[in-house]
């Protein structure tokens, strides 16, 4: 079970948890740093890098008080009390010590892992403190990677030798996001990772289930910042719920589907503050016949590459592709014609370079501000109908790209960002409400 950083978000939120886990069923507790502390902590690796030491002490500081109220409201054991305060202090009296040195990537991947190591030592005691027959798993004796790039074998190896050395207990609480790399030097999952942390234990542990909760009953058919009758989808396949989480949905990191989807344990996402709401059941590859989602990624932008060079000829694709691999930039969705590519990608820190480098194997065109939108469902039967409903209900909407590949469970096209809410709305409506509506008749 991972509880994300909502889940954990005060001292009475901790303690809620008790009405979640069952301390008799062998379960691993997961948990992300408090909410809005990893983000915290990095800014005060920010002000590091820029040697702004005394401002980082005041920070960190601010930040032991605020770890140390929370112990204040979760034991009433002073011994319990004074040995959490002691564990704070002596974090964070390292973090002091830490920020005055020289800073690199490392020291900020140390400083940032104390918001889970801090998170879960407190719950782990407090629900110890309770009387709980529970353990602890420091995250950074077993799991092993870098940066979205776990080791399982090395993570399995450890992970299992450090249970047959640990005291026997059906409940386990570890961190989520951290871990060690190849060198033995803390590191974490990236952003979101705790995710990731939870799938990739339950999968090595041959887990029944692999539970996330968060503070939303499950992934929506629709974004509801956009579109107001929107309700959680119930199953997903795996590949549904890859491509949903990548769209932005961000209640499952997008990279944690892949280790469950390898062994084939189901995640289920469920909402702490509404526990009894079915949530959403991501599971198996069988399709049924249906919609499941409508999702977008915006601020993407499209470019364009034309040239004759392209027809009969092989390897253009490939030239096409270095560039974006030189500069380590992530393509998105990619369409192909006979004599042009068109590309999209969300990080533009290396457009310029990029675009300098096209310019060399044909003519380029860049569109800003465009939108991927994605309806995820089963494209394998009545294929000409539903693309048909969902173009036709676009009206005089410009597309610019559409891909459509033979994985049947995705259908992406691109527009200009201006017509994001409208196209989430029409589609709302079209895929999931059964009423046809056309784009010039409803807007
Ligand atoms: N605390 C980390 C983050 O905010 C990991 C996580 O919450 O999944 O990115
Ligand atoms: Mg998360």
């Amino acid at each position: 079970m991972k509880f994300g950083g909502s889940s954990v978000g005060d001292a009475q939120r901790i303690k809620n948890l008790a009405g979640l886990v069952n301390p008799n069923e062998n379960t691993i507790v997961v948990l992300s740093a408090m909410s809005g502390m990893t983000d915290r902590l990095n800014d005060i690796s920010g002000y590091a890098r820029d040697g702004k030491y005394s401002l980082c002490v005041t920070r960190l500081i601010e930040t032991a008080e605020y770890f140390k109220n929370t112990a204040i409201n979760l034991f009433d054991d002073n011994d319990e009390l004074n040995s959490a305060w002691q564990f704070i202090t002596g974090s964070f009296d390292k973090l002091i010590d830490l920020v005055e040195k020289p800073w690199s990537q490392r020291s900020e991947y140390k400083l940032v892992s104390s918001g889970e190591l801090i998170t879960c030592q407190l719950a782990f005691r407090y629900f110890r403190s309770i009387g709980w027959d529970c353990g602890y798993l420091c995250a950074t004796d077993y799991m092993t990677g870098d940066q979205y790039e776990p080791d399982y074998s090395a993570t399995s190896k450890k992970l299992i030798e450090l249970m047959a050395n640990s005291e026997n207990h059906n409940l386990y609480f570890t961190e989520g996001f951290i871990c060690r790399n190849n060198e033995n030097e803390v590191s974490n999952l990236g952003r979101g990772g705790s995710d990731f942390s939870a799938t990739i234990i339950g999968s090595l542990l041959g887990a029944s289930v692999i539970e996330i909760w968060s503070d939303r009953d499950g992934l929506l058919n629709n974004d509801p910042r956009f579109v107001s009758n929107t309700f959680p989808v119930e199953n997903l396949t795996y590949r549904e719920a890859e491509e949903l989480a990548y769209f932005g949905a961000k209640i499952l990191h997008p990279n944690s589907i892949e280790p469950a989807k390898r062994t084939g344990i189901p995640i289920l996402l469920k909402n702490t503050f509404n526990p009894n709401a079915k949530g959403t059941l991501v599971y198996t590859d069988a399709m049924a016949d249906e919609y499941k989602a409508v999702a977008a990624k915006d601020w993407v932008t499209a470019i364009k590459v034309h040239s004759g060079r392209m027809m009969n000829s092989y390897g253009f694709v490939n030239k096409i592709f270095e560039v974006f691999d030189k500069y380590r930039t992530p393509i998105d969705v990619i369409t192909t014609s006979e004599v042009s590519v068109s590309i999209t990608i969300d990080n533009i820190r290396y457009k310029d370079e990029i675009i300098n480098e096209l310019n060399r194997l044909g003519q380029t065109e860049t569109f800003e501000n465009q939108v991927i939108i994605c309806v995820v469902g089963n494209f394998d039967t009545n294929t000409g109908e539903k693309l048909s409903s969902i173009f036709g209900s676009l009206g005089e909407i410009p597309v610019k790209m559409i891909s459509f590949g033979s994985s049947r469970t995705n259908l992406t096209f691109i527009t200009d960002s201006e017509y994001k809410s409208r196209i989430l709305n029409i589609l709302n409506q079209t895929l999931f409400h059964k009423k046809p509506c056309l784009a010039q008749n409803r807007f």
